[in-house]
């Protein structure tokens, strides 16, 4: 997996936000926490953890960067105190990207919005339409969840290394994702 170089493409619903992620990202995760339903507008939010440089953001010839590529700051979040920057289409309103002031040289990008993953055509285990594993490490499952005190209880386990009740609080929390973002 080190020598995973490939990108991924994305883009918004109306294709005026461009992004392109180089390389394999930290991990994915899911947040069922109350913010993250709001702004996507479904149950849970999906994101994959990237490092600021593997990130290249553009928006789409002739169009204001600054109208297109809109950022919304949150306020302080519950426990943790910490501020997060959404970064969304202006025009569609598409989910691009979160940032957060615990992660300083981090991006979390939704995962939605990247291009979907070639699809198995194989429907001889009931499965079709689900994504090929590559073996590049694209067709990732969740590594951490959070809040779920909020997660629907019909959303079955995601087998998920690390789970979180709410976000995390303690030393120890800390350092699980410290390990897992390589900060240890
Ligand atoms: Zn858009
Ligand atoms: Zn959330």
């Amino acid at each position: 997996m080190s020598d995973f170089t490939k990108s991924r493409t994305g883009s918004c619903q109306c294709g005026a936000v461009q992004v392109q992620i180089q390389g394999k990202p930290l991990e994915m995760h899911l947040c069922h926490c109350v913010t993250c339903q709001k702004v996507s507008g479904s149950i849970f939010a999906a994101l994959v953890t990237i490092k600021e440089e593997q990130l290249t953001i553009t928006v789409k010839p002739g169009l204001d960067e600054e109208s297109t590529l809109k950022v919304y700051k949150g306020a302080p979040g519950d426990s943790s105190g910490s501020v997060s920057r959404r970064t969304f289409c202006g025009i569609c309103g598409s989910q691009i990207l979160l940032r957060n002031d615990h992660l300083p040289s981090m991006a979390m990008v939704s995962l939605g919005i990247l291009e979907p993953y070639p699809m198995t055509e194989d429907s001889t285990a009931g499965k079709e339409g689900r994504e090929v594993d590559d073996g590049e490490g694209w067709a990732m499952k969740p590594t951490i969840e959070y809040w779920c005190v909020r997660k629907r209880q019909w959303v079955g386990e995601t087998g998920a290394e690390v789970v979180f009740k709410t976000g995390p609080e303690t030393e120890e929390d800390l350092a699980k994702l410290k390990n897992i973002f390589g900060l240890a």
